[in-house]
């Protein structure tokens, strides 16, 4: 290996290491924002609540939040500008979410009850260490509501299998009942009680000032560097903090005197974007407008911007699994270190078309960045993700990309080490770029 090479694959693990470090303190979307907000102020952002008059300045830097959950970071040019470089990925992974009083008395134990939040794969959910995560809502000194991250440090919970001599079945395949199989166990019956009382300790109030919360389950397997060459990592929510990640840090790392620069982290993609802080939402829609009525931009301005602008929208891909390569595409095979992944779909559950591909494109074989390709099998419809529901609220062009990783949507997922730099390296590229650049010729 020459020392040009040996110190690339330095810097990519280091990038991989990076980006697991976030996603171990970010177990919930809440942590997600927290952990950005943290990062975006040591870098100069001031935060703006959506509930103020916003005071805007050329080559000022500021993100918003909504919910909590959501978050978008920008960048104002010095001078005039033409239009919006965005990058969108969402902050949410499925998981199970607690319902209030869960404690719930079985053979002398102690379960929690929950539900599912998105759409998993349950059978990784069992026989690994489990804890919670969330925020919890409480009376505050003054009488105001206030939130409260917690995340304790420790293994709560487990989902023990039913052992194969009492299901010789177990192996021909297993259905699995959120309401019976799914729910963990916490304690004795005689524990009852201590759910409450961990929750109060954790947001260090009295028990009685807990109002309400918002809790999910939190595998706690810490993520592993494995593989002939370590060349893979497994995690859990790689899909999609990995995105989400590298459009921060490429974010951070670009500045841009054309177009305003937004990183989005958008809440709710796994259970469809339709909520107050989802891709569905106003929120982006609220945020492009009120920067343009800040600096003085008429309606006219808001819609010329539109026109100039361009959305990546960032989630993770398949690769082709090694014991399935028939649920793949025949000609387009992403594979995890084969760069990032630029993805199709006719029905235009991808944004991707042939003008927005070729922008995409472009940028890559500029910056030497490489660019794999996905397709759904013809006879599967395949997944969608955040940028063609964001479309509704904020039509502008847009492409699809993402890293290809295998086993998505389990609780334990795995992708490859030299992709963080490729998508990193991306996003840096295509937030310096400009507006996109096309002549449409509309008769032939
Ligand atoms: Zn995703």
């Amino acid at each position: 290996m020459t020392t040009k090479t040996k110190t690339k694959k330095t810097a990519q693990r280091r990038l991989a290491e990076q980006v697991l470090t976030h996603i171990t303190a970010s177990p919930t979307a809440y942590h997600v924002v927290a952990n950005m907000i943290r990062r975006l102020e040591d870098a100069g952002f001031t935060g703006l609540p959506e509930e103020e008059r916003w005071q805007l300045a050329p080559g000022g830097r500021y993100y918003v939040t909504r919910n909590g959950s959501s978050i978008i970071a920008f960048t104002i040019p010095g001078r005039d500008f033409r239009g919006y470089q965005i990058i969108a990925s969402h902050s949410d992974s499925p998981s199970f979410r607690i319902k209030e009083n869960p404690e719930m008395e079985a053979a002398g134990y102690l379960r929690l009850n929950v539900e599912r939040y998105g759409g998993m794969l349950c059978a990784p959910w069992f026989d690994r260490p489990l804890s919670i995560a969330g925020r919890v809502v409480v009376r505050g000194r003054d009488g105001a509501l206030e939130t409260r991250l917690i995340q304790p440090d420790r293994d709560l919970l487990m989902l023990p299998s039913l052992a194969i001599h009492m299901n010789r079945e177990a192996n021909d395949g297993m259905k699995y009942n959120a309401q019976t199989d799914m729910l963990p166990l916490f304690g004795e019956a005689a524990d009852k009680g201590r759910f409450r009382a961990l929750l109060a300790s954790e947001a260090g109030v009295p028990e009685q000032d807990i109002l309400s919360d918002d809790l999910y389950l939190v595998v706690r397997q810490a993520p592993s560097f494995w593989g002939a060459e370590e060349q893979y990592f497994s995690s859990p929510r790689l899909d999609d903090q990995e995105c989400a990640w590298c459009s921060l840090e490429g974010f951070l790392a670009a500045d841009n005197e054309e177009q305003v620069m937004l990183h989005c982290v958008l809440d709710n993609e796994e259970v469809g974007s339709r909520t107050r802080q989802g891709a569905a939402s106003t929120f982006l829609q609220s945020v492009l407008v009120r920067i343009g009525e800040s600096l003085g931009r008429d309606g006219q301005d808001y819609h010329t911007a539109l026109a100039s602008s361009f959305m990546v929208s960032a989630d993770n891909a398949h690769a082709v699994h090694p014991a399935h390569p028939d649920k793949a595409d025949p000609v387009h095979r992403p594979r995890m270190n084969g760069g990032i992944v630029l993805k199709y779909a006719a029905n235009q559950n991808y944004t991707t078309d042939g003008v927005s591909a070729a922008v995409v494109r472009d940028l890559c074989l500029r910056e030497k960045i490489p660019l794999q390709t996905f397709f759904n099998r013809s006879d599967q419809p395949g997944g969608s993700t955040l940028g063609n529901i964001s479309n509704t609220q904020v039509s502008l062009m847009a492409a699809d990309i993402g890293l290809a990783q295998l086993a998505m949507h389990s609780p334990y997922e795995t992708a490859g080490v030299s992709d963080v730099g490729a998508l990193v390296d991306f996003c840096r590229a295509f937030y310096r770029a400009g507006a996109p650049r096309i002549r449409e010729t509309c008769h032939s």
